[in-house]
Formats: structure tokens, sequence, C-alpha cells
């Protein structure tokens, strides 16, 4: 039997991509090997990959002018990656700091760039993000990093930052979640363990102008410009996952698009967060404009409970509802491929844990 997920990343997938996968697992395209045992460079595996672009450009609309890479190392090695292509020796790089994972692509900034923390929400708890209007750039800066959606703190942007230097976006919980004008970022880069399919691959989309001028000491498999030339195959790259996300950029598709996506998306979190509100007994830390479609944390009125919702939560069925080891808590996190009658279970066991022990 089948559980509602609600994992962080990895996270839940599309049931329907599982079941294709599992279909074609042991005879791939008739070839009679599954696609694990195929190489990355045969012509079948290449349609794969080149399909996959394709359809992350179509659903994204993904203008002209900017490269798709699939590269490894995860959202992490972005963090590095991201310095070494962007900012020359000794430049100043802008970012800001919404949370946990704005603080960790702040510490790999600094061994690489001289890093200004334009905006630093610690001192809000990390409930909320800068006001519309108010980030700017150091004149000269690099570029402006920042985390539309932190994944921990279920804080995230509803506007995108209008600054004079690069936008450069860690989309690794909110890509696919609706629809974003793709053209006012001069970077976009996700690890596809949470809306793109399995770990192993993390998507990069970086404006044209940005691409060409790594450090002569970026590791190859991290130089944009390398990557962009081999097709993103400079080494091996994990094939099954770039397949899976095929197939998960598919579903998208045939479930209507990041439009459709966007309305159900919205219309799960306004669910939860209205149940949160409407009880006493449960609580959402982040200010009202900045919660989060994806990761959806919340505290009981007495802590001493949280083991046993969690632990009641899985028995019925809704597992991973624990908060991240550093803030504790509970967390769901409600991507792409939750069904809406999943928040649904969850709000309804969530009002039967209420009656039990309020
Ligand atoms: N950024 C954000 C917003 C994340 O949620 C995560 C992973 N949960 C990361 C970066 C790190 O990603 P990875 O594990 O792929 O390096």
């Amino acid at each position: 039997m089948r559980v509602h997920n609600f994992a962080a990343g990895p996270a839940t997938m599309p049931l329907p991509v599982l079941e294709r996968a599992q279909s074609e697992l042991t005879d791939w395209g008739g070839l009679g090997m599954s696609v694990m045992e195929v190489s990355h460079r045969s012509k079948d595996f290449v349609a794969v990959a080149e399909g996959a672009e394709g359809l992350l450009r179509e659903l994204m609309g993904i203008p002209e002018g900017y490269q798709v890479l699939f590269l490894q190392g995860g959202a992490t090695g972005q963090f590095s990656a991201i310095p070494q292509n962007l900012a020359a020796e000794g430049a100043t790089v802008d970012l800001v700091n919404t949370g946990s994972w704005s603080a960790k692509a702040i510490a790999e900034a600094t061994k690489h760039a001289q890093v200004q923390v334009v905006a630093d929400e610690a001192d809000s708890g990390y409930s909320t993000v800068p006001t519309e209007g108010s980030l700017a750039s150091t004149p000269g800066a690099a570029y402006l990093h920042y985390t539309p959606n932190e994944t921990i703190g279920g804080v995230e942007f509803g506007y995108v930052p209008d600054v004079e230097a690069p936008l450069v976006a860690d989309m690794s919980s909110t890509i696919m979640s609706r629809p974003i004008d793709v053209s006012k970022f001069g970077l976009i880069y996700a690890g596809a363990q949470k809306n793109l399919g399995p770990a192993g691959l993390c998507v990069v989309i970086v404006r044209d102008d940005l691409v060409g001028h790594a450090r002569p000491t970026t590791p190859s498999i991290w130089d944009y410009a390398q990557m962009a030339k081999a097709g993103s195959m400079l080494n091996t790259p994990p094939t099954v996952g770039w397949y899976l996300l095929g197939l998960t950029l598919e579903w998208v598709k045939d479930t209507g698009g990041l439009s459709a996506m966007g309305e159900r998306n919205r219309a799960k979190a306004e669910m939860l967060y209205a149940a949160i509100d409407a009880s006493p007994f449960y609580a959402n830390p982040v200010a009202k404009e900045a919660r989060s479609w994806m990761n959806v944390p919340f505290l009981v009125a007495d802590p001493s409970l949280e083991k046993e919702f969690v632990s009641a939560a899985a028995t019925a069925g809704l597992t991973n509802l624990e908060g991240h080891r550093s803030v504790g808590g509970m967390r769901a996190s409600i991507y792409n491929a939750m069904p809406t009658e999943g928040v649904q279970a969850l709000i309804d066991f969530m009002k039967e844990f209420e009656r039990q022990h309020a």
C-alpha cells in the first residue's frame, strides 16, 4: 500500500511515473535491457536527455539565450560552482539570508568571493522575507543570490526581487510549482529531488552572458561552458535520474502544465494553512505573506505531543511529518506530486488528533 509521504526530499513521486518506470524496467524501448544498462552516449539515451531538456524549456517557458544544464553535486555543489563561474577572483557577490539554505550558500560563497549579506532575516527568527522593493544589489556585485523557498523554515518569497545585478535563485524546493518569468533571472538552479524527480541531478538554467567566465581553477564538471558544450555529459551522468526526470516532466505536461500545477498547489497550501490557523492547537510561525506553498512547518500547543503526532500519523499512512532535525516541530512538504487527497487526509488526521488531545 502506498502512503502519503510528506518528506522534504527525496520526496513523493507521481504514481504514474513510478508505474511507467516499473513497466519498462527490464525492457526499455524494446531494447531488451533497462535504461540503466544503456550507454549515456547511445542515441536512445541522448534522446531521453534532449527530450527532458526540451520539455523543461517548454513547460517553464525558458527563453532563447539560456543554457539548461543537468549537473551532479546537488544544489550544494552549486553553492560553490556559482561564485567560481560568475565572480572573478576578489569580486563582490551579494547574498540574501532567509534561513538555513541561504546560510549554507553564504558559507560556501565566502570561500570563493567577497560576500555581502544584503539582507538578513535572522533577527526575525527567519519567519519572513525582505519586503518587496527593499532589496538592492551592491554596485559592481557579480550577482545577487537568494533562496525563493526555504525548505526547512517554510518561508517563501511572494515576488521576484528587482535588482541591478544578475539574479541567482536556489529554486530547489519551488521549481515548477507554478509559472515563473525565467527572463528575470540570470541563473536558476534546483536539486531534482523535490519537484523534478529523484535525487542525483541538479538543473542549472543560466543566461548565455554568464557562461564562459569560469575561473581557471574551476573543476571541469562545474564549468558551465564546458558542460554546455558537452551536453552535460563531460562525464557519466546519473542516467536513471535523468530518465525519471523526463517522465516527471511528461506527467507535469499531462496534468496541465505549470498554470494548472500552480492552481493545485495554491489550493493545497491554502487548505492546510486554513486548518492550522483555525485551530488553537496548531500554529505556523511564518508571516502570512511569506508562507511557503511547498513546505508547511507547524507546531502543536504542547511540544511533548510531537512524537506521538508523528508516529500516530505514520500509522495512519501519513509519513515523514517530523520537522527538520535542526528546528523540530512538524513539517508537511506538499510538492507537486502530493495529491489534494493527501493534504485532506492530513487535515482530517490533525482534527482527530486535536479532538483526542486538546
Ligand atoms: N537548497 C535548498 C533550498 C534545499 O532544500 C536543499 C536540499 N534540501 C539544498 C539546497 C541542498 O540540495 P542538495 O542536497 O541537492 O545539495
